[in-house]
């Protein structure tokens, strides 16, 4: 403490044990404080540090700087300084002169903080780094960073920021940067700054002695200014070919960077300019710092996890597609194999791989990748690229190789694919595109596509509202609500949903077809279906004695159980018995061996509505009443279910022994109580066919109701309400989005196409358009039609490609 009182110009109000100080503390509300601890009291506009003093001796704390006279305590280390900021500003510098590893300082309008968090991803394996934390880069962030440095580190990585002139050179002192990165400037602060020059020659103070400094030569006024001031080394880089290290984005998300004869190309996965920026300042700054290429370019890899979209399509012959034709690193063929494996429907599997272009591999790489392809279920592989060529010994399945693309599109393997999952996974170089156009089923432009991590993150949801041992039914009648029920269920059953429900014993059949074998209840099963559900093991909902009994009867002929799920009526007055008719119900279940009753369940009319929440709980009694009657007549207990998505939110304590989940799972909350927690599911998806000027007074569409009252860019979408995009929706009743921007429908829509107002926007043939999605979403359209969300999505009709993809 002695020191310390000496380095700050204090002097001690009270005297206690002599320690070396750890941490340094200004904040009382934490509360880690020891012996070891300084605690800095501040005078603050709302808040006195002072205050806290005789609180914190109590937690512990033996060691304060103070800027107010405080009582001295016995035992205690009070130093009384004149600014307890001077004071903290210098403790830190006085640690900083005593590192003498490298220390990087990075100043500048934006992108200060991320820029310190990726480069601390890239450098942190190779050097151990002290970073500021968060965006702690004020006059008492950066002194509170730089305190820890010390010999456990080899590197210092702080972010330094000002708001009015005179700042800088104190945090240029306590941060002493040896490399600079001065980011970029922009407007903020502007009114204590007299110029935009101003501004950068007073963060340039950081760097006053610095023997590096990297910045982009592109941003004129920093460039000019740094030449004329800067003395140490200048490490312009631009992309415009001006730097000493000039950057270019290739395709495919490559970087290639130049300095000299030296070349570099890093893979990136980002696109906006301010990100590209902010990683092009890091890799620069590793390079100049002798770290290896591969080293950055892993580091690289751990910014950004890759955020890779998988679509599960169909192709041709009955074949299944997932398509990454831009790029191919290993991590991403995991992710790629682990979904083609989940595909467990499609028991026929192909890969078709590109070399990896990143680096060379050895033998042992492709030993590897040949054990991984047998582990993930791959029964074929097509390789392509002179690399895969090469070690062709290495692989135990049937495989076939090209040393390059063009040959394998001459081959006639091309034209074998049928009944079996393609994985088409390969870098960009080698435009794999070219297959997969080849091997997608042909159609309309038009798409639904559905996002798979949404439904899965939606039936996460519901689960965590659900009792551990509520069982979990998802009713995926008219096509899973729209989104593909076969592709749903599939997935559905990976995720351990206990049963699921159709409306018509034909949609059960296609379920079963494709391979899905969780139990299934048919819900409106007709007297002509008992032969298929006992095919395929489809259980019927039972809502009347007759239906029952002729169910009975042809369950005896073919000597099976019936497995049946009776529906009581508690008011919703569609299907099901009503409480008079349960007796005879009973007499007949009992003296039927071969009848057991798998579930008692009833359903709501109007469990989303507040307004209707006694008349439900009038349901449940009801339901409650009628089901224990039934099960005091059974030796056994069946599962009892009411609520649907509307009820599991409004009405959660009628969980009973399972809930049946519908329009939940795609992301619409009809309670409209946890509107927030669902993700959007779908999106669909159109193209621009036409771009056509129409000039004031001409008239668009059919019955000439679409009239110009000026001169109108219009823009003509494959979509009409064929489609499912409803005629209500023409004359300005809707929008779509093109390129991010609105555009309104224009007359009456058509049965194929719809003509919409793209006057002023940037918008060009083959844009896509979205016509629900985020936005517009779902219920913005139900509200514009007058209907509910359920309609929107089950007229989406079936000449509507469905495409699911996962990220
Ligand atoms: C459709 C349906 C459901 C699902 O309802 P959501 O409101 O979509 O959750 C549940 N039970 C029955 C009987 C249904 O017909």
């Amino acid at each position: 403490m002695q020191h310390i009182a000496e380095s700050t110009g204090g002097r001690f109000l009270s005297h206690g044990p002599i320690v070396e100080i750890d941490h340094i503390s200004i904040d009382s509300r934490v509360n880690e404080y020891g012996a070891y601890d300084l605690f800095i009291a501040f005078r603050g506009q709302n808040h006195n540090g002072h205050d806290f003093i005789p609180e914190l001796i109590k937690k512990g704390v033996k060691n304060f700087i103070v800027e107010e006279d405080v009582e001295a305590v016995e035992n205690i280390n009070i130093i009384k300084v004149t600014t307890s900021v001077k004071a903290l500003q210098t403790l830190a510098t006085v640690k900083r002169k005593r590192f003498i590893s490298p220390v990087i300082g990075i100043t500048g309008s934006n992108g200060k903080t991320i820029i310190k968090e990726w480069l601390y991803d890239i450098l942190s394996t190779r050097f151990s780094v002290l970073k500021s934390p968060k965006s702690y880069n004020s006059q008492i962030g950066v002194p509170l960073s730089v305190w820890p440095i010390g010999p456990e580190f080899n590197m210092g990585i702080f972010e330094a920021g000002i708001s009015q002139p005179g700042e800088m050179e104190k945090l240029a002192s306590i941060i002493s940067p040896t490399i600079g990165i001065f980011t970029n400037i922009g407007t903020a602060h502007e009114e204590f700054f007299d110029s935009q020059n101003q501004k950068v020659s007073e963060k340039l103070k950081l760097f006053k002695d610095s023997e590096a400094l990297v910045f982009c030569m592109d941003h004129e006024l920093i460039a000019r200014q740094i030449n004329e001031s800067f003395i140490g080394e200048k490490i312009g880089w631009s992309f415009n070919g001006k730097g000493v290290y000039n950057v270019e984005l290739k395709e495919g998300h490559h970087l290639a960077i130049r300095k000299g004869t030296e070349q570099y190309t890093f893979s990136v996965n980002l696109k906006d300019k301010a990100s590209l920026e902010n990683i092009v300042h890091c890799i620069i700054t590793s390079l100049v710092l002798g770290v290896k290429t591969q080293d950055i370019q892993e580091g690289i890899d751990r910014i950004q996890p890759i955020k890779m979209r998988l679509e599960l399509k169909k192709g041709i012959n009955r074949s299944y597609l997932i398509d990454d034709t831009y790029n191919n690193d290993v991590a991403g063929l995991h992710k790629a194999l682990d979904f083609m494996d989940q595909q467990k429907h499609v028991s026929n599997k192909t890969i078709i791989l590109s070399d990896f272009i990143q680096n060379k591999h050895s033998k042992t790489f492709y030993t590897e990748l040949n054990q991984l392809l047998l582990q993930k279920n791959v029964n074929r592989l097509i390789g392509i690229g002179p690399q895969l060529s090469q070690h062709k010994q290495v692989f135990d399945l049937p495989a076939t190789f090209y040393t390059n693309t063009e040959s394998f599109l001459q081959s006639d393997e091309i034209h074998q694919f049928q009944n079996e999952l393609v994985l088409i996974k390969g870098a960009r170089q080698f435009a794999l595109e070219k297959v997969s156009k080849l091997l997608a089923e042909k159609g309309h432009k038009t798409v639904l596509e559905v996002n798979l991590d949404a439904i899965t993150h939606n039936l996460n949801f519901y689960r965590s509202l659900l009792k551990p041992d509520t069982k979990i039914m998802v009713v995926v009648k008219a096509l899973a609500y729209g989104s593909g029920s076969e592709e749903v269920s599939k997935m559905l059953e990976f995720h351990k949903v206990d049963y699921l429900a159709v409306a018509y014993a034909d949609e059960g059949v296609a379920l079963r077809k494709n391979g899905v074998t969780l139990p299934i209840m048919v819900m409106n099963a007709s007297d002509d279906d008992p032969f298929n559900l006992m095919r395929f093991n489809l259980e019927p909902e039972i809502f009347s004695l007759e239906q029952l009994k002729s169910f009975t009867e042809a369950y005896a002929l073919a000597d099976r159980e019936l497995q049946a799920h009776l529906i009581l009526n508690t008011g919703m007055n569609r299907l099901g018995f009503n409480p008079e008719d349960l007796d005879q119900l009973i007499d007949y279940i009992t003296s039927n061996k071969s009848i057991k009753v798998k579930s008692v369940f009833t359903h709501l009319a109007a469990s989303e509505e507040l307004e209707h929440s006694d008349f439900t709980k009038d349901q449940v009694d009801k339901f409650r009443s009628g089901a224990q009657k039934i099960e005091d007549a059974l030796a056994y207990k069946p599962i009892r279910h009411i609520l649907n998505s509307g009820g599991i939110v409004r009405h959660n304590s009628f969980q009973e022994d399972m809930v049946r989940l519908g329009i939940g799972l795609h992301g619409i909350e009809v309670s409209h109580l946890k509107d927030g927690d669902l993700q959007n599911t779908a999106y669909l998806k159109t193209v621009i066919s036409q771009i056509r000027y129409v000039k004031s007074g001409e008239t668009i569409g059919y019955g000439r109701s679409g009239v110009a009252k000026k001169d109108m860019k219009i823009a003509t979408i494959a979509i009409g309400y064929a489609d499912g995009y409803l005629r209500v929706f023409g004359n300005g009743n809707a929008f779509v989005v093109i390129q991010g921007q609105k555009a309104k429908t224009v007359g009456n829509i058509c049965m194929d196409m719809s003509m919409v107002d793209v006057t002023g926007l940037n918008a060009n043939v083959g844009d896509e358009v979205v016509v629900f999605g985020e936005n517009p979403s779902v219920s913005q359209l139900a509200d514009w039609a007058g209907t509910i969300p359920y309609e929107i999505l089950t007229n989406v009709s079936n000449r509507v490609k469905r495409v699911f993809y996962t990220e």
